[in-house]
């Protein structure tokens, strides 16, 4: 229904407002945030298939996949390797379009878009985290998170306040001078998550984004996407192959040859900030939070 894809798009668009009036209100404190509507369907993908042609040979990355997110979920998405998960993570992120079928994002179909438009739609409503962090070596964390905006072509003044803000939200305003050698793994990926929240995108992709972190770091990556999705109404999803990892999500995706193979809640969802305090602060951290006089 045509009106109904309108009315999404407006209530879309006024979600991402909220958005950036609560990036501007971070230092207020989480209470005065207010979470965005969560009915609407960010995500809407109807029975899209996506065939990959190399030379003679066609391979049915995904055949008829149907799936819709709602604004705000916390997603995490499994399945065995060459099952589509890369595949559908690409299509949701605007990186791709479907071979079959219809995507919208936020209420707007992007599966006939030019190339260009993609990107435009892409730089503006998807954040990228992956596994390995992708920072810009010998370059600081902030300038790292800066780096979008200056893609964007956002003034210097403004580009240094947000990036700065995304800063504080993953925990690291006090290390935005720090290049990436000088900063844990963890560290580097939560600047990384600063980096895709930075242009107050509405939904965040992270493939495999613990995947090269320990116990503690990567819980401390689920607790800020918890957050996210909480607070800030982001609506998140995350491809795992670790099903401690996707038990922090709400909702569990298993794809298999390019199918839904189940589509559940997560039962005994885990809490990441009530299972920090059960683990031992990392040597990284403990480094810096505790002067050397209380050793
Ligand atoms: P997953 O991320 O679950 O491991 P992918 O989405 O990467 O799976 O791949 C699904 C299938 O599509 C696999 O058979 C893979 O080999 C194939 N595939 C993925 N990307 C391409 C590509 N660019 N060209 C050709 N085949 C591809
Ligand atoms: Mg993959």
């Amino acid at each position: 229904m045509e009106f109904g894809l309108e009315l999404a798009a407006a209530v879309a668009a006024a979600g991402s407002e909220v958005w950036s009036t609560t990036m501007a209100k971070t230092q207020l404190g989480p209470s005065t945030i207010e979470a965005p509507p969560r009915t609407d369907n960010v995500i809407q993908i109807e029975r899209v298939s996506k065939v990959y042609q190399t030379g003679d040979i066609q391979v049915h990355a995904l055949r008829g996949l149907s799936l819709t997110i709602r604004r705000g979920e916390f997603v995490a998405v499994m399945g065995p390797s060459g099952s589509g998960k890369s595949t559908l993570m690409n299509i949701v992120g605007c990186l791709d379009r479907p071979t079959k079928g219809r995507y919208l994002l936020e209420g707007v179909d992007i599966s006939t878009m030019s190339k260009a438009q993609l990107a435009d739609i892409r730089n503006k409503r998807v954040g990228f985290v992956f596994q390995s962090f992708n920072l810009v070596p010998r370059t600081s964390a902030i300038e790292n998170v800066e780096l979008p905006l200056l893609y964007a072509g956002v003034p210097a003044g403004e580009r240094h306040k947000r990036a700065r803000g995304a800063l504080e939200e993953v925990g690291l305003a006090d290390r935005e001078r720090n290049m990436p050698n000088q900063l844990s793994g963890g560290q580097q990926q939560r600047v990384a998550l600063a980096r895709a929240l930075v242009n107050n995108p509405s939904i965040i992709l992270a493939d495999e984004p613990t995947g090269a972190l320990d116990t503690r770091t990567s819980v401390e990556v689920m607790e800020i996407f918890q957050r996210l999705s909480r607070e800030h109404g982001l609506t998140i999803i995350i491809v795992t192959h670790e099903p401690d990892i996707a038990a922090y999500a709400e909702r569990m995706i298993h794809v298999r040859d390019g199918r839904i193979d189940s589509d559940e809640p997560v039962r005994e969802r885990k809490e990441a900030a009530e299972v920090l305090l059960t683990l031992p602060s990392s040597s990284a951290d403990k480094d810096d939070d505790e002067p050397l006089g209380n050793l």
